[in-house]
């Protein structure tokens, strides 16, 4: 089948908060790929620029018509003629086309959505799935493949609600399963037992940017009684089964003057020491597995500080730098070389192809750290995710929580993945 890339074309669509997102269709010949790009809302300083045109006369000032007419115009003409399954040469040419450090000439968003139809068309061509595909194209080394372990935010706060929870997300993990299915039916039932609780305290059941509840609450702590109760109530064992997690988004909450963490909810500033302390508090109580940003992006000593404490207690726990490291190999390395993390959250988006994403990925396994690979709170119907992180033998993925159908398609995609693998297996 000739695989040479035809046509390249963008059009502006909207996202699960109703915002204006670029998405790609590549064709090669007879075939037709198309993908669309997420857009975060607690985004770290060190992503790649999301072009938005800045017009007030159209939504609000946040349209994509310039990123699509970088599609249109300059992308499409350096992948048209190209072979489509040729990944790394196709972001080559584009990083090359953009020339900037951080994509501000094209837009990671251009960019972004024209690497992942691209991939997507690459997996057409040699007539694979996307996840093999890109595991083979990569040369990824791992023998079977294995399925993610989703970090589930159950109870959404900070940027991701209107509530007055200060914390971003709460997570469910859960972990002692051998399928995803059987995660999934966890998650699921955990999450519906969770809503009950949240009612029968007074409180609604109102839903954040990424599905899960997003009540007012008296303090946070009772987050964490409430997550307990829900999971002896669906009849599963905290601890055993189901772990705990938080991103603390706190890159949103710190003040750099005073070098303080604001906790509204609670009425107080509290000093890089304090907040440890109090992790280090939820910790003891709980079985808390992960902490994700649980300082600010540019605080590399109290990252250093709190991974080696938290390490001496539990070397099973994670520290997952998002904000710290935004998907960027550079950030990453110092990172590793300063013990600052323990894994890192994988977003396309913070970077702006699939190759700099995998290469992020790679430097990250040779290092032990684990992968987390992540949507954004801006989502799409758009599955790849699912796919990458089969791909890439991730350890983690972050999807949301199971009631909406921008997050709900990343876990049916990882549920046909997974009898997909099941049938060859069988073969
Ligand atoms: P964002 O949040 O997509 O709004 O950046 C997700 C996260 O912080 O992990
Ligand atoms: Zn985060």
């Amino acid at each position: 089948m000739d695989n040479k890339i035809t046509d390249v074309y963008a059009r502006e669509i909207l996202d699960s908060r109703g915002n204006p997102t670029v998405e790609v269709t590549v064709e090669a010949g007879e075939i037709s790929a198309k993908a669309k790009v997420p857009s975060g809302a607690s985004t770290g300083t060190h992503e790649a620029l999301e072009l938005r045109d800045n017009d007030p006369a159209r939504y609000g000032g946040k349209g994509v018509l310039k990123a699509v007419e970088n599609v249109n115009q300059k992308i499409s003409k350096v992948l048209i003629g190209q072979p489509a399954d040729r990944l790394s040469v196709l972001d080559q040419r584009m990083i090359d086309l953009d020339g900037t450090a951080n994509k501000s000439r094209l837009g990671a968003n251009a960019i972004l959505g024209a690497s992942l139809a691209c991939a997507r068309a690459g997996a057409m061509a040699c007539n694979l799935p996307l996840y093999k595909f890109i595991k083979d194209f990569y040369r990824f080394k791992f023998s079977g493949f294995s399925l993610p372990v989703p970090l589930v935010n159950v109870i959404n706060g900070g940027k991701h609600a209107d509530s007055n929870l200060d914390f971003q997300e709460f997570w469910i993990i859960p972990k002692k399963f051998t399928t995803i299915k059987e995660r999934i039916r966890a998650m699921s039932e955990i999450f519906h037992a969770l809503g009950k609780v949240v009612l029968e305290r007074g409180y609604d059941t109102d839903l954040g940017n990424e599905g899960g509840y997003a009540p007012d609450l008296n303090n946070t702590e009772e987050v964490w009684q409430m997550i307990m109760l829900a999971i002896e109530r669906a009849g599963y064992q905290a601890g055993e089964q189901i772990f705990l997690g938080l991103d603390a988004g706190s890159s949103e909450f710190f003040n750099v003057k005073k070098q303080t963490y604001a906790i509204k909810l609670a009425g107080q500033e509290l000093t890089t020491e304090e907040l440890s302390v109090l992790y280090q508090k939820w910790l003891a109580k709980y079985p808390i597995l992960a902490f994700e940003d649980p300082f600010a992006e540019d605080e590399w000593p109290a990252w250093k500080n709190f991974t080696e404490q938290i390490l001496k207690i539990n070397k099973d726990i994670i520290i997952i730098g998002d904000d710290l490291f935004t998907t960027n190999v550079a950030l990453l390395r110092r990172g590793i070389s300063e013990k600052s993390a323990n894994a890192v959250l994988i977003k396309p988006n913070q970077i702006g192809t699939l190759t700099e994403t995998v290469n992020c990925i790679r430097l990250a396994q040779e290092h032990k750290f684990k992968i987390a690979v992540s949507h954004r709170s801006g989502e799409t119907e758009d599955d790849f995710i699912a796919d990458l992180a089969v791909a890439t033998n991730a350890d983690y993925i972050k999807a949301g929580a199971p009631s909406r159908s921008e997050r709900v398609v990343k876990y049916n995609r990882l549920m046909e993945i997974e009898d997909e693998i099941n049938e060859t297996m069988k073969q």
